[in-house]
């Protein structure tokens, strides 16, 4: 099958996950009939198998996904989601955060900005549920972290603050950045597990 990836445009870091989706495509072999483009609307949603919902803004973006009437299209789609950083936030069934709307796509409670502001941002190399065995290089950018994960929520990876990677059925979510780097592991085994091998 012919992969159709859409990463939700509305704010954030769109092309990194744009070209790490080609890169982990190209490596598994899909040619170029294969496309990742950017979801503005429910119609653009449509063409997707699966949806990446990038770091950014969680606030914003959460706003922006009411305005653009995606709340409702992105909670009943039926492909896999990929969300990293701001979109962890996103999935979540809670966030201590009135201004966010969460999809409650996952059974987990997320907290903003967890690390704190003298650690806005650093890099870690996790063990990572799943891969090889060799440890993903991870980069956190004022990052979330998941305080609770319910049943059904599957923890891949946690740091001492908290869980940093869960898996819930075909959608997986990070509170790093898998998207900036060449290492398309993650990508990869997202793309598997929606059944595109
Ligand atoms: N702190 C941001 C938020 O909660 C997320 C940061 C990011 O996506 N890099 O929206």
């Amino acid at each position: 099958m012919d992969a159709r990836i859409g990463v939700l445009a509305l704010q954030g870091n769109v092309s990194e996950h744009i070209d790490a989706f080609l890169l982990a495509l190209e490596r598994m072999g899909y040619g170029p009939s294969s496309e990742v483009f950017e979801v503005r609307s429910p119609a653009d949603l449509e063409e997707c198998h699966a949806l990446a919902i990038p770091g950014g803004e969680s606030t914003t973006i959460s706003r922006l996904i009411d305005k653009n009437g995606l709340f409702e299209p992105i909670r009943e789609f039926k492909g896999g989601i990929f969300a990293t950083c701001a979109g962890m936030v996103l999935m979540a069934s809670e966030v201590a955060d009135p201004r966010v709307h969460p999809l409650c796509l996952m059974d987990m409670t997320v907290d903003r900005n967890a690390f704190g502001r003298q650690r806005e941002s650093f890099e870690a190399d996790l063990a990572i549920e799943g891969l090889d065995g060799r440890p993903f290089h991870a980069i956190f950018i004022r990052a979330p972290v998941v305080t609770r994960a319910g049943p059904g929520v599957t923890v891949l990876s946690s740091v001492d603050q908290g869980i940093v990677a869960v898996k819930k059925g075909p959608h997986m979510a990070f509170s790093f950045h898998p998207e900036l780097g060449e290492d398309t592991r993650l990508h990869e085994q997202f793309l598997k597990g929606i059944g595109i091998t």
